[in-house]
């Protein structure tokens, strides 16, 4: 009796006790293989909140299809997301918008496919893509923006430009992002950053107060004219570069360098009273837009008497320039974008390395700046 009262005792207990494994292995293998999925997408680049979203539209297998995605990490945190929209979002980069989900979800809504899409929410930020959605769709829209340098914010400006002057695709964004589209000075922005790569034209003024802080002399031997001064490391190359010329036999002087917001004031408004304004302005920059100012300019010569152009020191300096970073920056025939006539004595120091690279180019190195340096 009693022996009896344990079996059934013991059967009922092994009974919940297999219940009770059961549950424990089915919650253990729940956790686990959850533990598993999370730290798989984790190691794919995921974020907690994106993971979430994954988990909460079953997006689990595409996710692990395609992997480590900057994009899906970060439209899968948005409270924009629309898993209509999962394979639009996967081919576009990661861009930063305040709202990138949003963002991509407006381009697609206004009808432009996933390569458009790339390009126009690379080219802009929120502002300008907000305008540039305010207008109708753009069916060319490719043509400029195929270009890395275009600017969403430009494009209207580029198709204005192109129908009045016929340029090329390349060229109508190459100008008008130099600014171009516009008259000289009428609209400018003010530098006020030093670097070596500082691009000062008709568009871009370097401030009144903008001095060079490594201004050195240039050694007396070098200038045609005393107290002159170049920042250090364009005055270095020019000795290396002079005493090269020399060793050919040939004899690099310098008549200008650095000028100070006050020199050229007074040079500017000289040749204005002699010539008038339209004249002064072909000829001299007005102040604050000359390239004199950033200390990385020369005006050279042989001599106080000789034609730059017409001397065999212009023909080597032709040739060699780019090899210690020089480059002549008001070439023949380019005056249109230049904003000055040819001037073969003027070279601006830019280092060796864009020097090079704008040696194989027909480019200004305000064409140049746009196209690869300002990004
Ligand atoms: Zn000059």
């Amino acid at each position: 009796m009693t022996r009896k009262k344990r079996m059934r005792l013991s059967k009922k207990g092994i009974g919940i006790l297999t219940f009770l494994v059961v549950i424990v292995v089915a919650v253990g293998i729940f956790v686990g293989w959850n533990f598993v999925e999370t730290n798989t997408y984790a190691s794919l680049g995921y974020s907690k909140e994106a993971i979430q979203t994954i988990r909460k539209e079953h997006l689990g297998d595409q996710i692990k299809e395609i992997g480590e995605n900057a994009t899906l990490n970060t439209v899968l945190k948005s409270a924009a997301f629309q898993k209509d929209n999962f394979d639009f979002y996967q081919k576009i980069g990661n861009y930063t918008y305040t709202d990138l989900a949003d963002a991509i979800n407006r381009v697609k809504d206004k009808g432009y496919n996933e390569e458009e899409a790339d390009a126009i929410l690379r080219s802009g930020d929120d502002a300008s893509l907000t305008h540039f959605l305010s207008l109708d769709y753009q069916q060319e829209v490719m043509d400029f923006l195929q270009f890395d340098y275009a600017k969403l914010e430009n494009m209207e400006r580029y198709y204005d430009y192109q129908q009045r002057e016929l340029t090329s695709d390349e060229d109508t964004v190459t100008y008008v992002n130099i600014g171009l589209d516009k008259d000289f000075y009428t609209d400018y922005e003010v530098i006020h950053d030093y670097s070596v790569t500082v691009l000062a034209n008709k568009y871009n003024q370097l401030s009144e107060n903008y001095v060079p802080d490594d201004l050195v002399d240039i050694p007396e031997e070098y200038c045609l004219n005393p107290d002159q001064k170049m920042t250090v490391e364009a005055r270095d190359a020019f000795i290396e570069m002079a005493k090269k010329a020399k060793e050919d036999g040939l004899n690099l002087q310098i008549r200008s360098s650095y000028r100070t917001y006050e020199d050229q004031e007074a040079i500017y408004n000289d040749y204005k009273e002699m010539y008038g304004e339209r004249r002064a302005d072909s000829i001299a920059a007005r102040p604050g837009f000359s390239e004199h100012q950033t200390g990385l300019v020369i005006d050279i010569a042989t001599s106080q008497t000789s034609i730059f152009s017409q001397t065999e020191e212009y023909r080597w300096m032709k040739d060699h320039a780019y090899l210690y970073g020089f480059i002549q920056r008001y070439p023949e025939g380019k005056s249109d974008i230049t904003g000055y006539n040819n001037e073969a004595w003027h070279y601006r120091y830019v280092g060796v390395d864009i020097a090079t690279a704008m040696r194989d180019t027909d480019l200004t190195y305000d064409e140049y700046y746009v196209r690869y340096l300002d990004k």
